[in-house]
């Protein structure tokens, strides 16, 4: 009797490798496929949920290797969890993308140029105090001119592609404001709070973190925001980079474990779901996994704190109407939909406008867009047709990434209309300010 040959390797290691557990779960029926916005741009399988976890389930068989094509289907992935809202099966896709993709910077030899620029990109958007050294130079280049100089001769087309992305995403910088350690609560402190600054919010949407604090004051709570905290690794996590990941993940709950507070509110939506799976990130450590844990359910968006907050400071009429655009990792990763339109909603003379196509990615995705320029500004420039149709005042979102590349996309079409974060409409109701002065 011949024995049967040995089924072929895994492309897979040993270290969580993707579950088979999920990949079983897939019933292939395709649910999934409308919402992608892959499959919308290409209308190509393997550019789909179903097909990427066919493709990794034939890696795990050993039956495809990781080759630059198989790789490829994942790099284009966006991560925006849109799949796992539409799924009826429960199929966990963002547990296998972020399995899939560090397994693929441990085991595929990235070109030099690529390994290089996703080195530059985590190394300045994971490092608060490397941003903060750019804002002077940035804010030079913008007030002196030379930026809409340089636009209007078409000189940036003589940069290398990446830099033309990067200049495209620039937000218009204002002055920084800095939240101070401890913001007290405005009459009977109802909690005491943490805050996560995050990386590109603190330094280039400074504005929206001290409306976060003021408003969270204003409804009675003692804001603390440790000025030591670091990156807490979202970026790098949804890239694979899991090594770096875990490292920021142990010195954020090193940080806020100091501060004795109830509730950790984040206004960046990356980053609240990036925190909010840290005991799964830190599942292997003895020392942390507990403590991830407890870390983990102490965190919220800040629209869901404010949810379960009674109102308690006057709501100041704004008439404006305000196109509300969900943030994938709010409203796939975090599950969080409602509760920022029940903010805007609890401002009077305020009009909510939904935008079509809400559940699909505008291409912002983390460091999508400096990584897959081509498909995110296809992304893009479907968002802002679906938004400049809408003849909103401005546009509301939850997450720094989404701002800048609605905000880049809207120029790219020649509309002016703000998008600020949603926090920052309420703090203008809360004091009375003119919808004027909403700049994202
Ligand atoms: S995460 Fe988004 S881009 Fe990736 S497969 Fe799911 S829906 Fe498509
Ligand atoms: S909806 Fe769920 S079960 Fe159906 S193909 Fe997509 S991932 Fe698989």
């Amino acid at each position: 009797m011949t024995t049967p040959p040995n089924p072929p390797p895994s492309a897979f290691d040993a270290h969580h490798p993707p579950a088979t557990a999920i990949l079983d779960k897939c019933v292939h029926c395709g649910f999934c496929l409308p919402v992608c916005p892959t499959y919308v741009l290409w209308g190509q399988e393997m550019d789909s949920p179903r097909g990427r976890i066919y493709l990794v389930k034939l890696a795990a068989e050993g039956s495809a290797q990781m080759t630059p094509k198989w790789v490829s289907h994942f790099d284009t992935c966006l991560g925006c969890m849109a799949c796992m809202t539409a799924c009826p099966s429960g199929v966990d896709y963002g547990k296998l993308i972020e399995a899939t993709r560090a397994q693929i910077e441990r085991n595929f030899p990235r070109t030099a140029s690529e390994k290089r620029h996703r080195h530059f990109l985590f190394e300045t958007f994971t490092r608060p105090d490397r941003l903060h050294r750019l804002r002077a130079p940035l804010l030079a280049y913008q007030k002196s001119g030379l930026q809409a100089f340089a636009r209007s001769l078409g000189l940036l087309k003589l940069l290398p592609k990446e830099w033309q992305t990067m200049e495209a995403l620039l937000p218009r910088l204002a002055p920084q404001q800095v939240v101070p350690e401890v913001t007290p609560a405005v009459g009977t402190k109802r909690r005491r709070v943490g805050l996560l600054l995050g990386c590109v919010q603190r330094e280039f949407f400074s504005q929206v973190n001290a409306a976060t604090a003021r408003v969270l004051a204003a409804e009675g709570c003692e804001v603390v925001a440790p000025q030591a905290q670091t990156c807490c690794g979202a970026l790098l996590v949804h890239a694979g980079e899991e090594a770096s990941a875990i490292d920021l993940a142990r010195k954020t709950i090193d940080v806020f474990e100091q501060t004795n507070v109830e509730t950790i509110v984040t206004n960046a939506a990356g980053c609240g779901s990036n925190v909010k799976e840290y005991a799964h990130l830190l599942r292997d450590d003895p020392e942390y996994s507990e403590r991830a844990r407890n870390f983990s359910a102490k965190c919220k968006d800040i629209s869901e704190i404010l949810a379960e907050l009674e109102p308690r400071s006057p709501r100041h009429p704004l008439r404006v109407r305000v196109a509300f655009h969900d943030s994938c990792h709010l409203q796939h990763a975090q599950g969080v939909r409602s509760q920022p339109r029940a903010l805007l909603a609890s401002i009077p003379g305020l009009e909510l406008a939904e935008i079509p196509e809400a559940a699909i990615c505008c291409g912002s995705a983390g460091i999508y867009n400096l990584v897959q320029p081509d498909a995110a500004k296809s992304l893009g420039d479907r968002k802002a047709n679906l938004i400049a149709q809408l003849k909103a005042d401005v546009v509301a979102t939850g997450n720094p990434g989404c701002v800048l590349q609605l905000q880049s996309s809207l120029a790219h079409q020649h509309h002016k209309t703000p998008v600020v974060h949603t926090i920052q409409i309420l703090d203008a109701s809360l004091h009375g300010r003119p919808p004027d002065t909403l700049r994202g």
